[in-house]
C-alpha cells in the first residue's frame, strides 16, 4: 500500500469496510463509518487551528476519533494517558504547546490555561459539518513524552511522513484482520496497535489485562508477554487464532521465548527494535527455536530506514528519525549526521543485528524508560530533601526489578509522604519501590552508588 497520508489511509479502509468495527475497547466500540463520520465533524472544528491538540483520557473509541480527526485536521496530537498526574499533564501541555485539550473522559479537565473540550462537547462536535480546508498541515502526526534526563518530561515530535513509514514497514507484521492491543496511548508502542491496524481496515480489540478474546495478532512488551504466560489459559486451545505476537520495548528474554514457543508452537514471535525518537520500531527479528540457546537478533537487514552500528552505537537515520527533542533543554546531541544515536549498544554479526546493552543513561523498567535523574530532580523538590539518589535494583535477568532512592531528609519525613508527593507528579512506574533514609548517599569505593 502507499501510504500517501494516514487519515488518506483510514477514509479508504472506511470505504471498503464500513461495517466492520475498527476499535473496541470493554463493552464500547465504533465502525469505521462511525470512525470517519465522527472524526470529519471533530475535524471541522479542529481546523480552524494549528496547535497541537493534547489528547488526555484513557483507552476509548472518542481517544480514536479524537487522534483521527486531528491527523484529518494537520494538527498534530499530544496523547496523555489519565494515568498520568494532572501536574505532569499539565507540564506536557506546556511543554508542547499545545492550544487545545480535548477530554475523553467524563468529569475530567487537565485545568491548563488553554481551552478545553469535555467528553459532552465532543460529542456534540462530531454532528459537525463543511470541514473548511486545511490551511496549514504541520509536519508532526504526535508528540510523545518520555522520561527526561533534565528532570522533565522530554517530547518527541514524530513526522507525519515517519508515521506512514512505519505503517508500510509494521503491515508486514501485523497483517491479521483482528487485533489485540495493550499499550497506553501515552506509550509509544500503542502506536504498532492503532495504526497498522487503522490503516489496513482491521479491527483494532484493546485490553488492559492479557487478553481473553481470540485474535490474530497481539503486540506487547516481553514484560507483558512474561505476565500473560503465567497464566495457563495464554494457550493455544483458548487462542487458536492468534499468528504473531510481535514484543518491543526491551530484551526478550530466551526463557519467555521458549515459554511462548513451547505454549503456541508455531506463532510468529517477532522481537522488534526501536526507541520513541524513530517512530516506534525501526527493525525486527522473526524468533524461532534455535533463538533458545544462543542470541536473539533484534533485526535481519530489512528495516524501516537506515540503521547502521557506528563504533558499537547503532545509528538511526532516514525518514524514521525525529529530528530533535521539543524541550530546548533537552536538545541533546544524540540528533547529529542527520539521523539519532540511539545510545543502543549494538553488534552486526552475519547480517543480522544484536542488541548489546545500552551506553548511559535511561533503563527499561517494566517496558517504560525511565530516566533515574527525573525521578531525582522531582525528590529534590520535596520541603526539607537536602540530597539523593534513585538505584534500580535489578532482577536476574539482567533488567531492573525496581527502583530504590537513598534519601538524605533535614526533617521528619516518612517514605510514605515522599511517594505520595512524588505520586501527584510521576507516574506510578517512576515511583521508587523503597526509600532509605541515610546521613549521605553511599558511594561504592569507585564512586558508584551503592545498591
Ligand atoms: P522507548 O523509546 O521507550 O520505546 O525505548 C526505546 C529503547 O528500548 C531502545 O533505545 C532500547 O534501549 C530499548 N529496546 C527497544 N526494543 C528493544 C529490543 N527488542 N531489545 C532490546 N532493547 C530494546
Amino acid at each position: 500500500m502507499n501510504y500517501q497520508d494516514i487519515p488518506e489511509s483510514i477514509l479508504l479502509a472506511a470505504e471498503k469496510y464500513p461495517h466492520r468495527t475498527a476499535y473496541e475497547y470493554n463493552d464500547s466500540f465504533i465502525t469505521y463509518n462511525e470512525l470517519v463520520d465522527k472524526a470529519a465533524g471533530l475535524a471541522a472544528y479542529l481546523s480552524e487551528d494549528t496547535s497541537p491538540v493534547l489528547i488526555y483520557g484513557h483507552k476509548s473509541p472518542d481517544f480514536i476519533i479524537g487522534i483521527t480527526a486531528c491527523l484529518i485536521s494537520g494538527r498534530s496530537f499530544v496523547p496523555c494517558d489519565i494515568s498520568i498526574p494532572r501536574e505532569r499533564v499539565k507540564r506536557i501541555g506546556q511543554l508542547s504547546g499545545a492550544g487545545l485539550v480535548i477530554c475523553t473522559e467524563e468529569g475530567l479537565s487537565a485545568d491548563m490555561n488553554v481551552p478545553e473540550i469535555s467528553v459532552s462537547e465532543l460529542r456534540r462536535l462530531y454532528e459537525k459539518e463543511n470541514i473548511s480546508p486545511v490551511s496549514e498541515e504541520d509536519e508532526n502526526a504526535y508528540i510523545i513524552f518520555t522520561s527526561g534526563s533534565t528532570g522533565a518530561p522530554k517530547g518527541i515530535p514524530v513526522r507525519r511522513e515517519s508515521l506512514m513509514n512505519f505503517c508500510g514497514y509494521a503491515e508486514r507484521f501485523l497483517k491479521s484482520a483482528v487485533h489485540t492491543g495493550h499499550a497506553l496511548f501515552s506509550f509509544d508502542l500503542s502506536v504498532a496497535d492503532i495504526f497498522p491496524a487503522l490503516t489496513q481496515g482491521h479491527t483494532l480489540i484493546e485490553t488492559d489485562a492479557p487478553p481473553e478474546k481470540d485474535t490474530g495478532s497481539f503486540v506487547c512488551t516481553p514484560t507483558f508477554l512474561r505476565l500473560c504466560l503465567l497464566s495457563e489459559s495464554f494457550s493455544r486451545d483458548n487462542f487458536p487464532s492468534l499468528e504473531t505476537i510481535l514484543c518491543c520495548g526491551e530484551v526478550l528474554p530466551r526463557d519467555t521465548v521458549k515459554k511462548c514457543l513451547d505454549r503456541f508452537g508455531d506463532i510468529r514471535l517477532i522481537n522488534a527494535y526501536g526507541p520513541a525518537e524513530c517512530c516506534c520500531f525501526v527493525t525486527a527479528y522473526e524468533v524461532t527455536r534455535d533463538c533458545t540457546d544462543g542470541d536473539i537478533p533484534i533485526g535481519d537487514g530489512a528495516n524501516a530506514c537506515n540503521v547502521e552500528v557506528r563504533d558499537g552505537e547503532i545509528f538511526i537515520s532516514g525518514i524514521s528519525a525525529a529530528r530533535g527533542y521539543i524541550a530546548p533543554s533537552e536538545q541533546s546531541d544524540s540528533f547529529r549526521d542527520n539521523g539519532y544515536y540511539t545510545g543502543d549498544m549494538g553488534e552486526f554479526r552475519e547480517g543480522k543485528l544484536y542488541f548489546r546493552g545500552r551506553k548511559n543513561g535511561f533503563v527499561k523498567y517494566s517496558g517504560f524508560r525511565v530516566e533515574l535523574s527525573e525521578i531525582e530532580a522531582e525528590i529534590m523538590k520535596i520541603n526539607g530533601i537536602s540530597d539523593c539518589a534513585c538505584v534500580f535494583l535489578p532482577d536476574g535477568f539482567g533488567q531492573a526489578r525496581c527502583i530504590k532512592a537513598y534519601v538524605v531528609a533535614g526533617r521528619n519525613l516518612s517514605a510514605d509522604e515522599i511517594k505520595d508527593s512524588l505520586s501527584l507528579r510521576l507516574p506510578r512506574y517512576m515511583i521508587p519501590k523503597t526509600i532509605e533514609f541515610v546521613s549521605s548517599v553511599p558511594m561504592t569505593p569507585n564512586g558508584k552508588i551503592k545498591i
